[in-house]
């Protein structure tokens, strides 16, 4: 269930792409393309259910090792396709 206004700052949230940054293994993981519901004045961004396993999906593989990443500064991966 998505809310229609930031639960921070009740900023209209809009529909679109963003960019997920978490820790894994002490590396930087950045997950692209993330379809979310971001808020227009502070940036936060809401998820739906589907898009947060599938987060979650990625975020195992990159602890146990088992995601491919470009080799750059923050490993990136993206979630399309
Ligand atoms: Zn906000």
């Amino acid at each position: 269930m998505i809310p229609d206004r930031c639960s921070f700052c009740k900023g209209k949230l809009r529909e679109g792409n963003t960019e997920f940054m978490a820790h894994a293994g002490g590396e930087v993981i950045v997950i692209k393309d993330v379809p979310a519901y971001v808020c227009e004045p502070c940036g936060e961004a809401c998820y739906t259910t589907a898009t947060s396993r599938k987060i979650d999906g990625l975020m195992r593989a990159a602890h146990q090792k088992k995601l491919c990443m470009r080799p750059l500064p923050a490993g990136e991966v993206s979630l399309k396709g």
